[in-house]
């Protein structure tokens, strides 16, 4: 089967025929339908995200179960699902408390295989890693049944890929996470495709203002069409005054940064007015980040974010509930369609900026 394999960092991902295995115990095959381009993939390109190699690509998809390996009870051939880059055992200590995004069973799990530490991929005899349990960027996929969220088969299988990362991560990183309030102040800094669904899900929330952030005018006019109300361009000024400004010089309730570089980290924190909470999402730089402390004086909050602290199980249906009620933008989201031999250049205008969400289509 066909797939999109990353070798060596900062090299061209090669589309290649690679060898599957079947199910194991627990374990679904699944046939991708969609697949967005999610940065975090890029990251693991670059090795700001560390995986081992070679690794079948691709975070955030949907598809249609084609065989099921024994024991296998959550779903059966011809589902649909979403595939979900945790998959949640439903009984660790995290898992048990309701923070299924966080269980320790995959988080404990070796980085890049299965449950039983193998991979089901390989070429020439080498094994091929399964890149976040998901590895979407090929035609089928192994994953564990943990990771196979079944949805309504009336849903479009594109526009539910994009429930498996950036929607979940950024609507309920907003929802969730920061738990925003209906009247209260957003900002958000970076309009990617996480940033766009922490407009909508602040939005969607009830915050009356939603203030985006960004370098590109072209992006910040889609932050508009997901719901921000103010919108600025931080590429010749400090941005921090302006919102300030824009809130009676307090200062916003909720400050999200959806990029991972240190200085809008910062500008996260110096957004806050006391109480305010500062919700990290994105990938982290390896530099320290240097801070006074007394800026959190206040009770001023910072929290990171993992898939926008959302329990999969749950939390996806209900995203897809709010789609069907017109609430959740998926279809504006989506800006170019690529097939997979075109992975290089959908990865591409990703870095330009070009998309909000570039689809994989099969
Ligand atoms: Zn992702
Ligand atoms: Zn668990």
């Amino acid at each position: 089967m066909k797939a999109a394999v990353l070798y060596e960092l900062n090299q061209p991902v090669v589309v290649e025929d690679i060898e599957m295995e079947g199910p194991k115990e627990g374990e679904v095959v699944v046939k991708v339908a969609a697949t967005g381009v999610c940065h975090s993939c890029y990251h693991a390109v670059t090795g700001k995200i560390s995986y081992p190699l070679p690794v079948v690509l691709g975070d955030e998809g949907a598809g249609v179960v084609e065989e099921v390996g024994e024991g296998v009870t959550l779903v059966k051939p011809g589902d649909h699902v979403i595939l979900s880059w945790v998959p949640s055992c439903g009984y660790c200590i995290y898992c048990t408390q309701g923070y299924s995004h966080l269980c320790l069973k995959a988080r404990q799990s070796e980085r890049g295989c299965l449950f039983d530490g193998t991979t089901r991929y390989k070429k020439n005899g080498t094994p091929i890693h399964h890149y976040a349990w998901v590895a979407s960027f090929a035609e089928y996929t192994v994953i564990p049944q943990e990771s196979a969220i079944p949805i309504d088969k009336e849903i479009p299988l594109d526009k539910a890929a994009l429930i498996g990362c950036s929607v979940t991560t950024g609507f309920c990183a907003a929802t969730n996470t920061a738990q925003v309030r209906p009247g209260s102040s957003v900002v958000v800094f970076g309009t990617g495709g996480i940033g766009l669904n922490a407009i909508q899900g602040a939005a969607v929330a009830g915050a009356e203002k939603v203030i985006a952030v960004d370098l590109l005018d072209t992006k910040l006019e889609m932050a508009q069409q997901l719901g921000a109300t103010h919108t600025i361009n931080a590429s010749n000024l400090d941005p921090i005054p302006e919102i300030q400004s824009l809130t009676d010089g307090l200062g916003v309730d909720f400050a999200i940064e959806a990029i991972g570089v240190n200085v809008t980290y910062d500008q996260a924190i110096r957004a806050l007015r006391p109480r305010g909470k500062a919700v990290w999402i994105g990938v982290p730089e390896r530099e320290p980040l240097s801070l006074e402390p007394g800026i959190l004086a206040g009770e001023r909050m910072v929290m990171t974010s993992t898939y926008g602290s959302a329990r999969p199980r749950d939390d996806m249906p209900r995203l897809l509930a709010l789609y069907r009620a017109g609430v959740l933008k998926l279809d504006e989201l989506i800006s170019r369609t690529y097939q997979l031999e075109e992975i290089n250049e959908a990865f591409d205008d990703l870095l330009n900026g070009e998309v909000a969400r570039g689809v994989i289509q099969f």
